[in-house]
């Protein structure tokens, strides 16, 4: 089956996106202006990210003093994406968009993932943009958003620093206001920004006019301090060359310098940089005031965007589509491992076939044939081999699963934009239960999928030979970045499950619910939905199990085997729900597929909730309480 079939039988025929056209805001859309754009993408992804995909790893970014260098094949898989006006795709038609739901802009950017995930689309630039359209005000949408929007400029999300990752509340960039009228520039009130931000990604290069930093930084309170915590963190637009009101550059160059380059085990087609903020190698503007810093002109110009002190509410207003879109990633990564082990298992040619004893398992007869070792028989090609197959399936269940669940979040997001208002709210704390999962599972399971993919190679698929490797080191990544996988794992755990009185998770449970109620109809699925009811009503005793004592310390200690629990009963509500889309004999071989990779899920895959639920249930401190010192 190709990508592309699966790929159009999950988005028409199990989420009917199709219907999406019936919503006013989609209403010039029909099936042929959706595939238009998903054949567009996947033609670009085809002739300008996928040939290109090795040379960006072994030509890693480099750094000559002055600029970046990139290879020339990563300018123009950008243009080609730009020209392609997926950068705006889900915006208004007055802007240049194509009111697009995102639902089918997750699936058009999902070819360029498979591609070359880190030649990279437009995650960054549209997400920085969006959130500039949620937060920004009318004259910092047309001057910095159209332009990203456009593909002029690029975005970046500047948050971590090299003390504060994770625990962004202790980020120690600061923001002082630019002189006694700062408030009065027309781009917003006009601060100097001084610190280090680490992990930037996109941060230095080329390839565009100019780069728009979004950035987080701690005002000063009247007393001279930052107030601590989050709610002191504000928002600001930091150009890397200043711009006019009409966009043009002014020729300045603010203070933002690049510190160096991270030198990455994958995703190396992106740069990814240490960026020093305001310390005094680029002095701009020095008259306009200096904002208490040297006088020299020292300190990054920056604009604020929102109120002040409401930084993190403004970045986390992106956080579902961009953990949608790292979910997204990290699944299509696995899936270009499903097919590259896929091909290779049919072609190689390798042992023979273990057949049945004669007499019923007495060691007579033909016995060499029997255990696989008669050199007079030819040799099979692996995929014959029972367990290169149980590899293939267990890829094909977590990357199909995975891409299902993240099409699935994908509806929500247009659901909550577009949907009747009951919808919408159902939607949005749908979403909010299901993200960090959306996030955390392909980054765990699809990176697993990768292993498989390097195994059933052998020694071939350790080389650089074959790119398995290589999708292996660039999804290693998704389990870090945009929270890493023990933070979405408290965040499961601390507060999701938790929200409005645990009403998400039991709309889940409802959901849920459903579709085992129309897989009781299916003689074939009725072992499948017995199994996700117990597996259900397991997650729910040990949710109440871990908060019994009233203690974060003890609730949280099993966050992870928590969330891996959780997410294996989510993949096998979706599982059974696509397996519901596929009974028949109408569905063909792909339907058999498709009920077949449900049955692995069930029976291989659900089981192991038990363990990771037991540590949880019975509030287990082996971890928490391990000395030190034992280590
Ligand atoms: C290639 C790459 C690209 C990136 N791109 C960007 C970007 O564009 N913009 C940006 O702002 N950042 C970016 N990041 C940063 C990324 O988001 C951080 O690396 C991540 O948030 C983790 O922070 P840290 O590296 O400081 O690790 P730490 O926060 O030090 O975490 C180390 C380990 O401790 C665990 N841990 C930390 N706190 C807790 C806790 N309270 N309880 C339990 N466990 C905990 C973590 O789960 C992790 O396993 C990028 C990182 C990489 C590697």
């Amino acid at each position: 089956m190709s990508y592309r079939q699966t790929l159009d039988f999950l988005l028409y025929e199990w989420l009917q996106a199709d219907a999406l056209k019936e919503r006013a805001r989609f209403a010039d859309h029909n099936r042929e202006t959706f595939a238009a754009v998903l054949d567009t993408c996947e033609r670009i992804a085809r002739e300008k990210y996928a040939p290109f995909n090795r040379t960006v790893d072994t030509e890693e970014p480099r750094f000559d003093g002055e600029t970046v260098i990139l290879p020339q094949a990563t300018y123009e898989a950008q243009r080609a994406y730009a020209a392609s006006g997926m950068l705006s795709a889900a915006r208004d038609y007055e802007m240049g968009g194509m009111q697009l739901p995102y639902t089918v802009e997750a699936a058009a950017n999902s070819f360029f993932a498979m591609a070359s995930v880190s030649i990279g689309s437009g995650l960054l630039t549209a997400g920085n943009a969006n959130l500039l359209m949620a937060h920004g005000t009318p004259l910092q949408q047309a001057v910095f958003a159209q332009n990203e929007f456009a593909g002029r400029f690029s975005g970046t999300m500047c948050l971590s620093e090299p003390q504060a990752g994770s625990s962004l509340s202790d980020i120690a960039t600061r923001a002082v206001p630019d002189g006694p009228n700062y408030q009065a520039d027309p781009l917003g009130p006009r601060f100097r920004l001084r610190g280090n931000k680490m992990w930037i990604s996109a941060g230095e290069h080329e390839l565009t006019e100019n780069i728009i930093h979004l950035v987080l930084a701690k005002i000063p309170g009247p007393d001279g301090k930052p107030v601590p915590g989050t709610r002191g963190i504000s928002l600001f637009i930091v150009p890397k060359k200043l711009v006019d009101t009409s966009g043009q550059l002014t020729g300045e160059r603010n203070d933002v310098a690049l510190a160096g380059l991270n030198h990455k085990c994958g995703w190396r087609g992106t740069t990814n940089t240490l960026l020093n903020f305001g310390e005094g190698k680029y002095p701009v503007r020095a008259h306009q005031g200096n904002g208490g810093l040297d006088g020299a002109g020292a300190g990054a110009i920056g604009y604020l965007v929102g109120e002040p002190g409401q930084g993190l509410r403004c970045m986390f207003h992106m956080m579902n589509e961009a953990r949608i879109g790292i979910g997204m990633a990290a699944t299509m990564l696995g899936m270009a491992g499903y097919h590259a082990s896929l091909d290779y298992a049919k072609h190689r040619p390798q042992g023979r076939p273990i057949g049945l004893r004669p007499n019923g398992g007495q060691n007579q007869g033909d016995g060499a044939s029997a255990v696989g070792k008669d050199a007079a028989r030819p040799q099979i090609r692996i995929i014959e081999h029972a367990d290169i197959k149980r590899m293939l399936l267990a890829q094909k269940a977590y990357c199909e699963g995975s891409l299902a669940l993240q099409l699935y979040c994908a509806r929500l997001v247009d659901e909550q934009h577009t949907g009747a208002p009951e919808a919408a709210d159902e939607a949005r704390l749908l979403l909010e239960v299901l993200t960090p999962i959306a996030k955390s599972w392909p980054s765990e399971w699809c990176l697993e999928a990768n292993s498989l993919a390097i195994q059933i190679h052998g020694g071939y698929g350790y080389t650089r030979d074959f790119p398995v490797e290589q999708y292996w080191r660039d999804n290693r990544l998704n389990m870090i970045h945009e929270g890493t996988h023990g933070i979405q794992a408290l965040d499961l755990l601390g507060r999701k499950v938790l929200i409005e009185e645990g009403r998400g998770l039991a709309l889940l449970a409802d959901r849920i619910g459903s579709t085992i109620d129309r897989a009781r109809r299916r003689p074939e699925l009725l072992e499948f939905a017995d199994q996700l009811e117990q597996a259900l009503q397991q997650v729910a005793s040990a949710t109440r199990a871990a908060w019994a004592s009233g203690q974060p310390g003890e609730a949280l200690a099993n966050a992870v085997p928590y969330m891996q629990a959780f997410g294996h009963t989510v993949l096998a509500w979706i599982w059974l729900d696509v397996a519901l889309k596929s009974c028949g004999p109408a569905a063909g071989a792909a339907g058999q597929g498709r009920q077949l990779a449900a049955r692995f899920f069930f029976r291989y895959e659900l089981p192991k909730i038990a363990a990771w639920l037991n540590v949880v249930q019975s509030r287990d401190m082996t971890c928490a309480h391990f000395p030190e010192e034992a280590f």
